[in-house]
């Protein structure tokens, strides 16, 4: 098979075998970010296998792929177009309950080696299948592709890395994280550390404050088996917010190879921790009745499917710090929401005043912003300068620019990453335990009901007195 790796290089994969053709997750996003991936003719000569329960079978899966392939030609290379239909040709559906000893082993040895296990299953079957492996059942080759959430506290991604790391060696786990698509990632280190105007700033010398936001309109869309357990906290913040955070703020690595970029981010997510007192420094809330984008939208506790006892938080907001020499003293706030009036996904860098400015300017006081916005990419950067009219007042101008959209869906950056063995964009064992780290005393504050549950109207800007829209907001716990 061939595949275009970039610099990294590593394992091939010749068969992708997903586990769970007839969920969610395989139809709505991997299938579609595969068939991109394909149809731009960077993965060749791959073997697609599925399986999963009894109730599917070869015909639905074949028709399911057939159609994911024939929706993704509009976006094809004619040699991606060859590829569809080959893929869509010859993919194989196998009925097995991953559960049970054996019969995971077996099918991968009647596959084409190296093979990719994608887990997208549920956690709870994906851990269990996992366990039933003994060791050395699997080829050493084999990649593991474990979905998100990996465990729920310190201790169970503990346990989970110790199950996986007798299966396979750590460089063949990739723990999923599409915020990590490569887009997003290489945008943010490309920014920081290929531009001399912002290198030497990121820094607490320079920078006052970095929050990081991930609004959304949508509300729980029938998610609630999934979300209700989790919340926003576990949902967004413990992992594709961290993983920003870490991005924003690691080390320059040498090189971009893997270990290198996994080392430094593993690194400052070891020194982030809680601002002081969970009790101060997060906050958290729920959404009642409102409207969305003119929809109704019930109050969260009525949704279907949900517990009101679990007190799930829709919004979260936690202000934590870095605790070494670069970013002591400054706040990071991670916000991440449901069912809010506007969607706003982005990280905003606010820098220090400068340390004088000559008497005699008038006008703004308004600090200089970077914004990094995902999903549309833009960047823009608010500055003073001199406007027009009185040559003393200041005016606050924004650069603007919307970067290209990159041509794979998220899951296709993380499906290429997958084929050509490459652990870059996925989050390595120590780093997801460390994350859960970071969060644990925020869930064990909140599970004791150290903070109250604030309400917010769907549709709104959030509890009176959180300042959502507000990015001057002042960290709490700091
Ligand atoms: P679904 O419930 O939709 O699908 C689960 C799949 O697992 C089904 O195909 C089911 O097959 C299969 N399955 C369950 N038990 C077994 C078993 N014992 N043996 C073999 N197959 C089994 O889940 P999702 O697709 O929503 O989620 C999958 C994973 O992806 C989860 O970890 C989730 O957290 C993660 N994720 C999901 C997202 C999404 O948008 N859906 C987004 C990000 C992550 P059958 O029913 O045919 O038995």
């Amino acid at each position: 098979m061939s595949i275009e790796t970039g610099q990294h290089g590593g394992t091939h994969v010749s068969t992708l075998l997903i586990l769970g053709a007839s969920g969610d997750l395989t139809g709505r996003l991997l299938l579609p970010g595969l068939a991109r991936l394909i149809g731009s003719g960077r993965a060749t000569g791959l073997h697609l296998a599925g399986a999963g329960g009894p109730g599917y079978s070869q015909e639905k899966w074949q028709q399911r792929v057939t159609e994911t392939c024939e929706a993704a030609m509009e976006h094809a290379t004619e040699e991606g177009k060859a590829e569809l239909v080959k893929i869509a040709a010859h993919t194989s559906f196998t009925e097995l309950d991953v559960t049970k000893p054996n019969e995971l082993a077996n099918l991968v040895k009647t596959l084409d080696g190296p093979v990719a296990l994608y887990f997208a299953l549920p956690p709870a079957v994906s851990q269990k299948a996992c366990e039933v492996l003994e060791p050395g059942q699997l080829p050493e080759t084999t990649l593991l592709v474990m979905e998100k959430p990996f465990g729920s506290t310190q201790k169970s991604a503990q346990g989970l890395n110790r199950t996986l790391i007798r299966l396979v060696p750590e460089e063949n786990i990739h723990r999923v994280d599409h915020f990590l698509g490569k887009g997003t990632v290489f945008n943010i280190l490309g920014l920081r550390f290929a531009n001399r105007l912002l290198e030497p700033l990121f820094t607490s010398e320079h920078v006052e404050k970095i929050e990081i936001f991930y609004d959304e309109e949508l509300a729980l869309e029938d998610r609630a088996g999934y979300y209700d357990g989790a919340g926003a906290l576990r949902d967004m913040i413990q992992s594709h917010l961290l993983q920003i955070l870490g991005l924003l703020t690691m080390n320059a690595p040498a090189t971009l190879k893997e270990r290198d970029v996994r080392d430094h981010l593993g690194s400052v997510l070891r020194a982030t921790a809680v601002a002081g007192d969970p009790k101060k420094s997060t906050r958290r809330a729920r959404y009642t009745a409102g409207t969305s984008k003119g929809r109704p939208v019930p109050d969260y506790a009525a949704e279907k499917g949900v517990e009101p006892a679990l007190k799930t938080e829709t919004l979260a907001e936690v202000t934590l710090n870095i605790n070494n020499s670069r970013w002591a003293g400054v706040p990071f706030i991670l916000r991440a929401g449901k069912a809010l009036g506007t969607a706003r996904k982005e990280a905003i860098i606010t820098f220090r005043p400068v340390s004088h400015l000559p008497t005699g300017f008038k006008g703004t006081d308004e600090p200089t912003k970077l914004r990094i916005g995902f999903g549309p990419d833009t960047l823009s950067l608010d500055l003073d300068v001199n406007g027009p009219g009185d040559l003393y007042t200041l005016d606050h101008v924004t650069l603007a620019a919307e970067l290209n959209s990159p041509d794979l869906l998220p899951y296709g950056e993380v499906l290429l990453g997958v084929l050509s063995g490459d652990p870059t964009l996925s989050v390595r064992g120590d780093t997801a335990e460390e994350c859960w780290r970071i969060v644990d005393p925020i869930l064990t504050a909140w599970a004791d009901d150290v903070v109250g549950l604030d309400e917010y109207p769907a549709g709104g800007n959030g509890p009176a007195g959180w300042d959502t829209n507000c990015t001057s907001s002042t960290p709490t716990g700091v």
